[in-house]
């Protein structure tokens, strides 16, 4: 066990537990965040790094991999907050005045716990249709990690959620032709960004369920059924980008020997951020209470609540300040 006893672990290392290291590091916390995968970025590094996001406050729009490029930086402008990744958390125990956190490498103690774990493990809602398996290596891809493998192609994107729009508009002007492929007639996408989906030159295909696929002269065929009718099409393409959402495993924390109170898998918290665990917050999309969105910006705005409610806890004597100039050595 290391022998280090810090104020504040992070759990998670997504957007939000990288922003709150950062405005731990801001407040001199002895802190550390934690994530099992190789690198920090959680859902955005790994789910949607070539997607522009439009609403993060502050930018007319970035890539995702730009804003966790942006959050790395702002990170690596506190070098005493040790980042672990690659360290899977897989218990929290509560001892007298502090907490043990075992991971798959080691155990280590702290006096608060921040949990920033999302939705725990997740991965895309896989594709069923006859054939699948047979094309899929060569032409189903659940992410766009890099625009450029699409240009001059002629790619179905399949899904109606926000996402599914956004990679088919993303796709535009860098593929050949891209045509949106959903089962009901009606996008789910952020209004403004579906007015920009009718405006555009992505082909829409509704209402259609997909139900073979077929390699054809070193092409894909996408046969699919027309719903509420008989009849059946076939579409050409160089790719498939299926968009149908995430699975998501967030039951982990239910092993866990701390037991915050949940509702639908989530962690309830009060206007502290705090946990029915005392001393054990959460934030981000972990985080839920009513009127909680799902956003980003959401989470951002979460992290100094916890931070700042767990140092005056921790150091009731320090003076708070609230701006990052006054909080800055
Ligand atoms: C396709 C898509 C598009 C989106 N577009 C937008 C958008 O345009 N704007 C917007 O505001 N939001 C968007 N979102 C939502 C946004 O990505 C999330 O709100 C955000 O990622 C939440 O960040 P987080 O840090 O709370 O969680 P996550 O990003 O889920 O990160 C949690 C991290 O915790 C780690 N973890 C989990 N369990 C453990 C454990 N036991 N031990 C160690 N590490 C663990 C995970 O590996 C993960 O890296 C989108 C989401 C998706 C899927």
């Amino acid at each position: 066990m290391s022998h280090k006893l810090y104020d504040i672990t992070i759990i998670g290392g997504g957007p939000i537990g990288m922003f709150a290291g950062f405005y731990a590091g801001m407040r001199n916390a002895k802190v550390q965040i934690i994530e099992s995968l190789s690198e920090l970025g959680g859902q955005v590094n790994t789910l949607y790094p070539e997607k522009t996001i439009l609403d993060v406050a502050g930018f007319a729009g970035l890539k995702g991999s730009g804003l966790i490029n942006n959050l790395q930086t702002q990170l690596d402008t506190m070098p005493e907050v040790e980042q672990r990744v690659g360290t899977k958390v897989t218990n929290v125990i509560r001892k007298d005045d502090h907490f043990e956190i075992e991971t798959d490498q080691a155990t280590y103690e702290t006096k608060a716990v921040i949990l920033a774990t999302g939705n725990g493990s997740f991965k895309p809602r896989e594709l069923r249709a006859d054939n699948v398996d047979a094309v899929a290596e060569k032409f189903i891809t659940y992410s766009v990690r890099d625009l450029k493998k699409f240009a001059n192609q002629d790619v179905i994107v399949a899904g109606g959620g926000d996402s599914a729009v956004d990679m088919a508009l993303m796709l535009e002007p860098v593929a050949n032709h891209v045509s949106l492929l959903h089962r009901r007639n009606e996008f789910r996408g952020l209004e403004n960004m579906v007015d920009k989906l009718k405006a555009s030159s992505v082909e829409i295909l509704t209402p259609y369920l997909i139900k073979q696929l077929d390699e054809i002269d070193g092409r894909l065929q996408v046969t699919a059924k027309k719903l509420k009718t008989d009849d059946e099409s076939t579409f050409m393409a160089d790719k498939l980008v299926v968009n149908y959402g995430f699975i998501s495993n967030n039951k982990d924390l239910e092993s866990w020997q701390i037991q915050p109170a949940l509702n639908h898998h989530l962690v309830e918290v009060n206007s502290e951020m705090e946990t029915s665990e005392p001393g054990v917050f959460s934030i981000g999309d972990q985080a839920t209470y009513p009127g909680k969105d799902t956003l980003i910006v959401t989470g951002f705005g979460e992290a100094p609540v916890a931070i700042n409610e767990i140092m005056k806890r921790l150091y009731p004597d320090r003076r708070m300040p609230i701006h990052s100039t006054a909080l800055h050595k």
